[in-house]
């Protein structure tokens, strides 16, 4: 797909709008590693490192995590070895800031290869981001209809506790999607005008989403 040998996917969509769930199933499919800047704050946060600290306000209001922050964390997890065929962008770039920052962290290897937008009406995305559970060990997301797991409240993978992120509660997603509007939907007319935009239905079944997914990037 990209030039010079890499490959690099974003994913876009409102928060809740499955790009977790897409970008784990598209990994081995694709043979790239899923980069979500959620997942690797979450994980600061957690092992309380003063990266996590820092974030630790920012996601418990529903903002975003300043720029310089970001962009370096990202840099810093495309050098690892993973990263030497592209990866799957989940959660970033996130404003036009960073948008600018990835084209010339890319640029060399080709730039950016396509950006998906998987798109689901903001009542869907509620519904999904209040059922979300995620398992505390791997990091695996289930919803409590849509995508239950075996038995409740346990990880299919590991046999983890699931439990319930802070910023999934509905004050905070109110503010998410707020954010998400204001700050991260230009994105799609930047990457529109690049000829890079593919608009995929997110409100289809996850193995639909999957497949389309999968079609629009051949394409
Ligand atoms: P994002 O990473 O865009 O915030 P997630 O992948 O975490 O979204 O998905 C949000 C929630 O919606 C999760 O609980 C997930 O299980 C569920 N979900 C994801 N894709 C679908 C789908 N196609 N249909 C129904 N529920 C879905
Ligand atoms: P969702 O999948 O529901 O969209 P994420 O896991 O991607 O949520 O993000 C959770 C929080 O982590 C965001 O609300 C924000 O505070 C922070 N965050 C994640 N990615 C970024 C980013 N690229 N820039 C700034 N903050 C980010």
């Amino acid at each position: 797909m990209g030039d010079k040998g890499r490959t690099f996917i974003v994913l876009l969509g409102v928060p809740g709008a499955g790009k977790g769930t897409q970008a784990r199933r598209l990994e081995e499919e694709l043979g790239l590693p899923q980069i979500s800047t959620g997942d690797i704050f979450r994980y600061n946060l957690k092992y309380e490192t003063p990266l996590g600290l820092l974030a630790k306000g920012y996601m418990d209001a529903g903002d975003l995590v300043p720029d310089d922050v970001t962009i370096r964390m990202v840099a810093d997890r495309l050098e690892q070895d993973d990263c030497v065929s592209g990866a799957l962008m989940d959660g970033f770039p996130r404003n036009l800031i960073q948008a600018a920052a990835f084209d010339a962290m890319t640029a060399p290897y080709g730039g950016v290869t396509a950006a998906p937008l998987i798109h689901i009406e903001d009542e869907e995305a509620i519904q999904r981001i209040t059922g979300r559970r995620v398992c505390r060990v791997c990091g695996a997301v289930y919803h409590i209809q849509f995508n239950p797991p075996q038995v409740s409240g346990v990880c299919d993978v590991d046999g983890g506790e699931l439990y319930q992120r802070d910023d999934d509660k509905p004050e905070t997603v109110r503010n998410r999607l707020y954010v998400y509007y204001k700050q991260t939907s230009p994105l799609v007319g930047y990457y529109f005008a690049k000829g890079l935009l593919r608009e995929v239905d997110g409100a289809q079944s996850i193995e639909q989403v999957q497949a389309t997914l999968l079609n629009v990037l051949a394409a």
